[in-house]
């Protein structure tokens, strides 16, 4: 019983029987497309070679048409055409080109049917939802509105009167015109941002098809009819086999249709054959035709168990490709393409579905305190219980901590709360947050742009203890256009120099005399407005573009030093902002050496700032370019000393020239008696270890008098002045409101 059933389903998935997976049908169907590219671009070959050949004859019998030959034809009482018939070649007698024309409009047909496959079936390819290429639109529309024309003007020209001529004109005709019609159709129904309907490809592809063989009818059939007695065989016969053999190969649906469809044919053809008078259909012939349909039969099923077993294979392997291999939820690559299909296929159904983003805060100190096997245990749990609560939506992890869901906007933040709770009680002694932000997209809106929406609104919640969820809102929005706008034109703003550097003061504490200035960039925007650096230094870092602005600066800054000295004026040296990412993306001592030669400045002009926080995770690439600069003969001044997590290990590793204190030790100055202890032990040590200080941010007199006192050498702050533009620093200068000071030590 169980063998016969096993062969029962055998043999009905050998002739297609067996209903496929939507994937295996896509892929298919896609295959069919694809090879329709080939058949349209062999016709098209093919049948201008038929049109030359048709313009060859013509012409060769007109140039060698010979009256005096033709006057003893006639007078023998033959006509013209018999005349033709016997020295050249009956087609040749056209007389007219009207005759060639007539001859020719049926490979025009069919010319014009390639055209429309192939645009059709390239723009299939090239035409995505979301990328839509007006040209094939525009190419679709004209060529399949040319298909259906032309139809019309072909209808009231003289239709053939035999039996066979007239029908196959005729479906000639109806194949055009659905073919048209269908392509138009297609192109109207995708142009709405729908993709197509696979249903609408194989009626275009089959009305192709069908023309193909009426083709190969046509030809093969008059010219059985057309070989005399006295010739032993008929040759064009294999063009009807050709075109056959062309369509079953190419366009393959299920074994069975292939099946019926060859033989519907071939049963059609021999019928015809059989049934004209004054040629016989040879017995052997017969079997020939039999046999080659049998043949032709078993290509056709091995070419679609080919198909469909190779479908399957790309399925697992996408399937294998879907899946996020920590947690075992999708990836985000296949939560885009889900949903991209969605938005294709079905946007109805996600219209008013919202995005989340999910970030655990604390996570890393999970890592840290738990080791990362539990850390990747929480991810899996976690992702789970995400996944399990929206159940109706789409649930991805998006790398790191960082979980993406697409579902119903129903209920919230009833399940975020739900989550959150599950979250702490997976460690409650680490207080791990979830972190939310939430973005309702418009209906085609692309899902990584939605998703950036979405983080970004849960950026807004960070290290925040009494804010879990945010939806982004208008202010965001703003600030997410200005953003891309940022990153879209820093080329711009460099090439067109909308971003230069200011220069705010740095005083030496005991006389208050300028020793120095640094170089603080601003981009001035035509839309904008003046930019400060909190507005794009922040993002170009995160995008790791900062280091293109930080070379223009220092640039610009050379530039400005030479052209000062040579038109005479006193300078003073001026500190240079780098960035982490300057040393992991660039050569950087290669570069300032470059800018000193090429502008002949002097290297104790220029000093090189280093924030704290770059040196915080070890990188073995800045700590040697930091050597480097050293070695060089440059100053290198440790930025905003206090900031973050100082560590005083800094101090112990590397050879700095100056000391910046970070301007936070100067808040409630005059209230915390702290503060003032701090920085004066900081100073002091410091001073032992051979580093001069600098203290930012000063503004009040008070302020400075006790710098100045507990010995920190140099101040900066609005007390002194803001960071302001070149010509108002040297303004200031020439004014006597600077005076420059000993500039080097
Ligand atoms: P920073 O290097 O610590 O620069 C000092 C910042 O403190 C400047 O802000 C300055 O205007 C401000 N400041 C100075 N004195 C006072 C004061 O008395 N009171 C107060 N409240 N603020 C004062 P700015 O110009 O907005 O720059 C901000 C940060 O952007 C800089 O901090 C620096 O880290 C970064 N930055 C600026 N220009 C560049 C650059 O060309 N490249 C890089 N990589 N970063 C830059
Ligand atoms: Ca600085
Ligand atoms: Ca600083």
């Amino acid at each position: 019983m169980e063998a016969i059933k096993k062969f029962k389903d055998s043999v009905l998935s050998l002739f297609g029987f067996k209903s496929n997976s939507k994937y295996v049908r896509n892929y298919l169907n896609e295959a069919n497309v694809r090879s329709s590219i080939y058949m349209a671009a062999i016709i098209i070959v093919l049948e201008i070679w038929m049109i030359i050949r048709q313009f060859q004859r013509y012409i060769i019998v007109f140039l060698s048409y010979d009256e005096t030959k033709y006057a003893a034809f006639h007078e023998a009482g033959y006509t013209k055409a018999e005349f033709f018939e016997y020295y050249y070649d009956k087609w040749g007698y056209s007389g007219h080109l009207s005759y060639i024309f007539n001859s020719i409009s049926f490979y025009l047909i069919f010319i014009l049917a390639a055209v429309a496959v192939l645009i059709y079936a390239i723009s299939y390819f090239k035409n995505t939802a979301y990328h839509r290429n007006k040209k094939y639109t525009i190419a679709n529309i004209i060529i399949s509105s040319i298909c259906i024309l032309w139809i019309f003007m072909l209808i009231p020209q003289k239709i053939p009167t035999d039996n066979i001529g007239k029908w196959t004109t005729i479906l000639m005709y109806v194949s055009l015109m659905v073919l048209g019609a269908t392509i138009l159709l297609n192109t109207i129904y995708t142009s709405i941002r729908i993709k197509a309907r696979n249903i609408l490809s194989i009626v275009v592809i089959s009305s192709f098809a069908c023309l193909c063989l009426l083709f190969g009818i046509k030809i093969g059939y008059s010219d059985f009819a057309h070989t005399t007695e006295n010739m032993e065989k008929y040759y064009m016969i294999t063009c009807f086999l050709t075109m056959v053999i062309f369509v079953s190969c190419l366009l393959i649906f299920k074994p069975y249709i292939s099946i019926l469809m060859n033989t519907t044919i071939f049963v059609v053809f021999a019928m015809m054959l059989d049934s004209f008078e004054g040629r016989e259909f040879l017995d052997g012939d017969r079997v020939n035709y039999i046999t080659f349909l049998v043949s032709l039969t078993m290509i056709t099923i091995s070419i679609y168990q080919q198909r469909v077993s190779e479908a399957s294979k790309d399925r697992n392997l996408e399937f294998i490709a879907s899946f996020d291999e920590l947690t075992d939820i999708y990836n985000f690559q296949h939560f885009c393409k889900e949903i991209i299909e969605k938005q294709t296929a079905h946007a109805e159904s996600i219209k008013g579905w919202i995005y989340l983003f999910f970030n655990i805060e604390n996570f890393k100190a999970y890592n840290d305190k738990r080791t990362f096997e539990a850390g990747d245990e929480l991810l899996l749990y976690f992702g789970h219980d995400i996944r399990d609560e929206f159940l109706d939506g789409i649930t991805a992890r998006q790398g790191d901590d960082h979980f993406v869901v697409f579902a119903p906007n129903d209920d919230i933040e009833e399940r975020l709360d739900v989550l959150s709770k599950r979250l702490k009680n997976l460690d409650p002694e680490l207080k791990l947050e979830l972190k939310v932000g939430s973005y309702i997209p418009t209906l085609y809106e692309k899902p990584n742009r939605a998703v950036d929406k979405a983080r970004y609104a849960c950026g807004s919640c960070k290290n925040r203890y009494d804010k879990h969820y945010a939806t982004y809102d208008d202010a965001m929005d703003s600030f997410f256009h200005k953003k891309q706008y940022i990153i879209n034109n820093l080329d711009r703003a460099i090439e067109e120099g909308w971003i230069i550097p200011y220069y705010q003061p740095v005083v030496w504490s005991n006389n208050k005399k300028l020793c120095g200035c640094e170089a603080l960039a601003r981009w001035k925007d035509p839309d904008y407005g003046l930019l400060s650096p909190k507005d794009f230094i922040p993002i170009l870092e995160e995008c790791r573009l900062i280091q293109k602005l930080d070379v223009c600066i220092w640039e610009s800054v050379c530039k400005t030093l030479r052209s000062l000295l040579d038109s005479g004026e006193r300078i003073v040296p001026v500190s240079l902002n780098f960035s982490r990412i300057d040393f992991e993306l660039m050569d950087v001592p290669e570069i300032v050496e470059g800018l000193i030669t090429k502008y002949k400045l002097d290297k104790r002009y220029i000093h090189i700032e280093v924030t704290e926080s770059a040196l915080s995770d070890s990188q073995s690439k800045l700590e040697v370019a930091l050597i480097k600069l050293k070695s060089l003969g440059y100053a290198i001044w440790l930025d905003d000393f206090g900031s973050g997590y100082s560590s005083l290990n800094v101090l112990k590793d590397y050879e700095f020239d100056v000391v910046k204190l970070d301007m936070k030790f100067l808040t409630n100055f005059d209230d915390n008696k702290k503060s003032r202890s701090i920085l004066e032990s900081i100073i002091d040590l410091s001073s032992r270890i051979g580093m001069n200080t600098l203290t930012e941010g000063v503004e009040t007199n008070s302020q400075a008098d006790f710098l100045n006192d507990v010995g920190c050498g140099r101040l900066q702050g609005y007390l002194y002045g803001r960071p302001i533009t070149r010509e108002e620093l040297l303004d200031g200068i020439h004014s006597g409101k600077y005076v420059i000071g000993d500039i080097l030590e």
